[in-house]
């Protein structure tokens, strides 16, 4: 044995994360598809009223089943979704963690379709799931009978696509997701919404899919449209048995008082939050056609990020991006650069900077 005696196939491996610059390295941080307004002294101001009181509380544990926040989080979903359908962790991808805790593990399977999240592998590979890709078109959509075929070829355990997809922004189809839903038999399949707020007009969400599939989980988080990303607050809505499964796995009392006090603070501001996200849209149809504009390949995006290139030596765009303090992200298929939409005058850098970049 070496020391420290850390799983064989972990060994030598870094942490995941994208760089965290300092805001005197990059002023324009567009890297992490966060949304660039803070919240208003109103919201500030109720959310440290609701801390106050919960930390006069703090000598106790919190309530383990949250009760007031998956109400109320079943009460902005809306779509019928009742509080004992709802789950919460911090952060979705905690969210993700415990799905694959309760339903993958050793001589289990999970699969999705690449370009895809960066993250569900690490989950997969911590919880010993055995992990497998199919692949997208070149567009970044699904073919439905190819997908078909896959799911029925693998028969996963846990099926786990977000939409709109990260890295490429590209939404599925309702009928993309009854048919992984039909084909995965008992396997579940996970839609993961993180960017559903920003979904263009016509792009329907999965929750209104729930009704017809028990084994679909949809999952949200108010890291993203909903400004709260420091918060960590991911969840879900899915049948009850499925939110029964991951009672199983959870940590005791995971979501601390804290957490359940500020984020249930911040859902009495939900509109005054997620005020931005038209705005957002519009930036991101913009910032689409402007990147189009410069003959430069972009994706369709339902997303607050849009995914271009395709550049032969694309680390060395992302480099003169940073070197004018841009900080954008390399990731997605080789060649492919993602930007996140952040506030007028920071997307107004981004266009400056990738015009010289790119002369
Ligand atoms: C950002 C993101 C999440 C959300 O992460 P949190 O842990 O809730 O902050 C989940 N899924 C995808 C695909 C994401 O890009």
């Amino acid at each position: 044995m070496t020391f420290p005696p850390i799983r064989d196939e972990l060994r030598g491996l870094e942490p995941y994360g994208a760089p965290q610059l300092s805001k005197d390295t990059a002023p324009v941080q567009l890297n992490v598809n966060e949304n660039p307004y803070p919240p208003s002294e109103a919201v500030v101001a109720d959310i440290a009223k609701a801390v106050a009181e919960a930390a006069a509380t703090l000598n106790r544990y919190p309530d383990r089943e949250f009760t007031e926040l998956r109400e109320a989080l079943a009460a902005y979903l809306g779509h019928g979704v009742s509080p004992s359908q709802m789950w919460a962790a911090n952060g979705s991808n905690e969210v993700m963690l415990q799905l694959l805790q309760a339903f993958g593990g050793p001589g289990r399977t999970a699969l999705s379709f690449a370009p895809t999240y960066s993250m569900y592998p690490e989950y997969a590979r911590d919880t010993v799931t055995e992990w497998v890709v199919g692949h997208r078109e070149t567009d970044f959509s699904l073919d439905l009978d190819a997908a078909r075929a896959k799911v029925k070829e693998i028969r996963p355990h846990v099926v786990l696509l977000p939409s709109p997809n990260n890295p490429t922004g590209t939404a599925l189809p309702p009928e993309a997701v009854s048919m992984l839903c039909e084909a995965a038999g008992d396997g579940i399949v996970v839609v993961d919404e993180a960017y559903g707020e920003f979904r263009r007009t016509g792009t329907p969400s999965a929750l209104e899919l729930l009704p017809a599939y028990r084994n679909l989980v949809v999952t949200r988080t108010m890291s993203k449209a909903f400004a709260l990303a420091g918060a960590r607050l991911g969840y879900l809505a899915a049948a009850p048995e499925i939110c029964d499964a991951i009672r199983v796995v959870r940590l005791p009392y995971h979501l601390s008082a804290v957490t359940q006090a500020t984020a249930l603070a911040a859902l009495r501001h939900a509109p005054e939050l997620l005020g931005a996200v038209d705005a957002l849209r519009a930036e991101r149809d913009t910032t689409v056609d402007w990147l189009r504009d410069q003959g430069l390949q972009v994706a369709d995006s339902d997303a607050n990020f849009v995914l271009f290139g395709v550049f032969g030596d694309r680390h060395a765009v992302w480099q003169g991006m940073l070197d004018r303090g841009v900080l954008i992200r390399e990731t997605g298929p080789d060649g492919w650069l993602r930007v996140s939409v952040g506030t007028p005058d920071e997307m107004t850098a981004f266009k400056n900077a990738l015009t010289e970049v790119l002369t």
